[in-house]
């Protein structure tokens, strides 16, 4: 079977590994693979400007890995902690809880929170209904929980604040509590919280795992185990069905299948002649762009003696007066192999759904303030510390805004193309922006194809 993929980010490069025993054509509109996989060669080694990790108890992606033999290009992070930045001061994240949800007061919230927290009030839910997670918890705990932490953990997972995104699509497993609890009466966020932390068993390994060498090895690995013709600088406008199966634009002949591996509004475009219905729907799935600034400093310690935290990062939180940077992430105490490296690697991260004006700053703007963030926050002082490698890559478009309705409409979606023979969408919108849930998602319409 003659068939053409359309973007070679992981999920487009997943299905063409998927579909290897066909005859596979990728065209991707950049002059590069891996998409939002993207290791750059800094003079100590590949790192990543893209996803930089992935959740490793996902045992399907590690199997995955393995399959492709992998699994010796995994490493761990280290036992260090994140911190949290809010009210001008770094805090040790508190432990326990759900992306910042407690089940209880923690020292980290003000008197008045705690209160309400432990007393939290009881309240209605109606098993299948869905809210935005941050609406949800200022409605119980107040806005410091959602601004000063849940934001911000969230933040750096889905470039959103928690009001821009939906419980069932981000935190499944706490709204099949809610709607578990609620056979019984009115609920608490504390109750449902604290049954999933008892659930938990205790972890086994770390959870968290990235490669070696970064991204690189996963993407050109795929690219070259799924035997696939790469087409780079092969912009697709549009697709059509012929009565012998399909066209794309940039790529000649007819194809017998199509997948379309493309961030939601780009497929929304492409698909509209095949699908218009799905394209419609996929129309209504936003992005949020940011923009990630590597730096290798020379040391970790600067001439007056201020160090780096001994944590992996910095999360900042959202209301923060003062700081732009959303999160830091000190990849040399993360990740042990970058540790061993000279010099020290941070990543500033910036941007948020809605807020494009620093993703389309001037790098010496972003360099400037992200090396600006730093010492507020640190103390740390980059410049005198030693600049000496920059790399800045911005991400338009970068991630997927899961709302509360995007469950609906990735299943609305789903619904149209069921009808349509011969094509398959898939990528980060459709179900999970993780690693682990869009190899899944493209290997699962990938084996539905063939
Ligand atoms: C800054 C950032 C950090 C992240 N960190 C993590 C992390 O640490 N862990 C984690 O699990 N996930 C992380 N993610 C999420 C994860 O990286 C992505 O969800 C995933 O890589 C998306 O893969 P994809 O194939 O769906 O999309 P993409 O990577 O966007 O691939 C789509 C491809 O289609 C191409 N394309 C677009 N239009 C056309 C066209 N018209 N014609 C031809 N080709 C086209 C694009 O150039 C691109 O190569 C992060 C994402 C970002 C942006």
């Amino acid at each position: 079977m003659k068939i053409a993929i359309i973007g070679a980010g992981l999920a487009g490069l997943t299905a063409a590994y998927e579909l290897r025993d066909h005859e596979v054509t990728v065209l991707e509109a950049d002059g590069r693979i891996g998409g939002k996989l993207h290791t750059v060669p800094f003079k100590g080694g590949p790192t990543d400007m893209g996803a930089e990790a992935f959740v490793r108890r996902r045992q399907d992606a590690v199997e995955f890995f393995r399959e492709l033999g992998l699994e010796d290009a995994l490493v761990d992070p280290s036992d260090k902690r994140p911190r949290v930045y809010t009210g001008g001061k770094l805090h040790f994240m508190p432990p326990g809880g759900l992306m910042g949800i407690p089940a209880e007061p923690q020292d980290f919230f003000s008197a008045a929170t705690n209160e309400r927290i432990a007393n939290e009030v009881p309240f209605e839910w109606t098993p299948g209904h869905d809210v935005s997670v941050g609406a949800l918890v200022r409605q119980q705990y107040g806005d410091e929980v959602v601004d000063h932490l849940l934001s911000a953990l969230l933040g750096g997972v889905y470039s959103c604040v928690a009001d821009d995104l939906g419980l069932r699509a981000t935190l499944p497993m706490l709204a099949r509590k809610l709607d578990e609890l609620a056979a019984d009466g009115p609920v608490t966020l504390s109750a449902a919280v604290a049954a999933i932390e008892s659930g938990r068993s205790p972890a086994a390994s770390h959870a968290f795992a990235t490669f070696k060498d970064g991204f690189k090895d996963l993407y050109e690995t795929l690219a070259e185990k799924s035997g696939a013709e790469i087409h780079l600088d092969t912009f697709v406008s549009g697709v059509t069905r012929t009565k012998d199966g399909f066209q794309v634009t940039g790529a000649e002949g007819t194809f017998d299948r199509v997948v379309f591996a493309t961030p939601a509004p780009t497929t929304a475009r492409l698909i509209s002649k095949v699908s218009p219905e799905a394209a419609q729907t996929l129309k209504d799935i936003k992005l949020a762009s940011s923009v990630v600034v590597g730096f290798n400093f020379a040391s970790a310690i600067d001439p007056a003696g201020n160090s780096l935290p001994d944590a992996t990062g910095i999360l900042v939180a959202a209301d923060e007066p003062g700081i732009q940077a959303k999160a830091f992430t000190l990849s040399s105490r993360k990740w042990p192999h970058l540790g061993q490296r000279e010099g020290f690697l941070v990543r500033a991260s910036f941007g948020r759904f809605g807020d494009d004006a620093l993703v389309r700053a001037e790098e010496d703007d972003l360099v400037d303030i992200a090396l600006d963030d730093l010492k507020t926050i640190t103390g740390f002082d980059g410049r005198a510390a030693g600049v000496e490698e920059i790399y800045t890559q911005r991400w338009f478009g970068g991630l997927p805004r899961y709302d509360h309705t995007h469950l609906e409409t990735v299943a609305a979606v789903e619904e149209s193309l069921a009808g349509v023979e011969g094509v398959a969408a898939t990528g980060a919108w459709a179900h999970g922006v993780g690693i682990p849930d869009v190899i899944a998602h493209a290997r699962k319409v990938a084996r539905d194809l063939a």
